[in-house]
């Protein structure tokens, strides 16, 4: 009877506002819980978890057994507790995964949160300008013999650029503009678990350097430093652009112009992948990515050109 009872404490927990979704991806159907961080998780994330024992403790709602303290501390915990805690300071440059996402994204984002608490409100921020400035070594792949070798990269924000080097010394192999540049994680095509496109265009065509770095976090911090560095060249290209309002604010996407760094695009963002191919169309404004879904070829040809009209207008009014 205690059990019973247990249960429905559990069940009532579970509407809690911000407990029926992943504390760390965001996916519906909470099934299981960090009991020693007070957050409800999803089962791909209870995984992760598993493997910090030193920050995190795993329980399944249903199948294991819960003491009434614990159930009291999930109580008093939850996950809208835990993010204005962890979460406190993300920078608006730094991706935050979704459930979709590969898992090195997943589970960096789960230790920078909880185990090194880069986002709680005592961190001092770091200006996009710094955060998008890195130099370090990383794996990159060569256009004929498709053989890895360590190469050194150096971004700046500061300088608007990228560079990487073949020889030790001398002059940069590629120096590439941050106006350009983009980056995703595409673990299947690089045959790497933490394989990192970077696409920039040069003379009109769309040039790949396909990267990746043993260590996890090293590798999605250079990810989230060319986002940064990105951010920073929007933000100081365009200033007018107002800054981005709290992301549980959906449902409506302000299209400026062209010239202030609006633009749209063929396919999906990072992070993005459809279990059912269809074509998709990504607006990309100053300060986010937004995602938008069509039926057909047909469809997604008439809504970039429409799209492209608007960008194309002054605004009025
Ligand atoms: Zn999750």
């Amino acid at each position: 009877m205690d059990r019973d009872r247990n249960k429905s404490l559990l069940q009532e927990l579970l509407k809690v506002p911000g407990n029926d979704r992943c504390a760390d991806c965001g996916a519906p159907g909470t099934e299981w819980t960090s009991y020693k961080l007070g957050v409800f998780i999803c089962l791909n994330c209870s995984g992760i978890h598993r493997n910090l024992p030193q920050i995190s403790r795993v329980k399944s709602l249903w199948l294991d057994f819960w003491e009434n303290d614990l159930i009291e501390f999930m109580k008093n915990h939850g996950n809208l507790c835990a993010k204005a805690k962890y979460e406190a300071k993300v920078p608006p440059y730094y991706y935050i995964p979704r459930s979709q996402d590969c898992l090195v994204l997943r589970e960096q984002w789960i230790r920078a949160k909880y185990e090194r608490e880069e986002f709680v409100a005592t961190r001092v921020y770091q200006d996009p300008c710094s955060a998008g400035s890195r130099e370090g070594f990383l794996w990159k792949r060569g256009r004929e013999c498709r053989q890895f070798q360590k190469r050194r990269f150096i971004l700046s924000a500061g300088e608007g650029v990228m560079k990487y080097y073949t020889k030790e010394s001398g002059s940069p192999k590629a120096i590439i503009s941050i106006e350009t540049l983009n980056a995703m994680f595409q673990t299947e095509k690089i045959k790497h678990i933490h394989g990192l496109q970077i696409t920039y265009s040069t003379d009109g065509q769309t040039r790949n350097l396909f990267v990746y770095h043993e260590s996890g976090k090293e590798i999605v911090d250079w990810f989230n430093a060319i986002r940064a560095a990105r951010y920073h060249y929007l933000r100081t290209t365009f200033p007018a652009v107002p800054e981005p309002e709290d992301s549980s604010e959906q449902g409506h996407v302000f299209i400026g112009r062209t010239d202030e760094g609006y633009e749209v695009r063929a396919g999906f963002p990072q992070g993005v992948q459809m279990k059912k191919r269809k074509p998709g169309i990504t607006m990309v404004t100053p300060t986010r990515e937004f995602v938008f879904m069509c039926e057909n070829d047909r469809e997604q040809r008439e809504w970039i050109d429409a799209l492209n009209g608007v960008l194309a207008q002054p605004l009025t009014g």
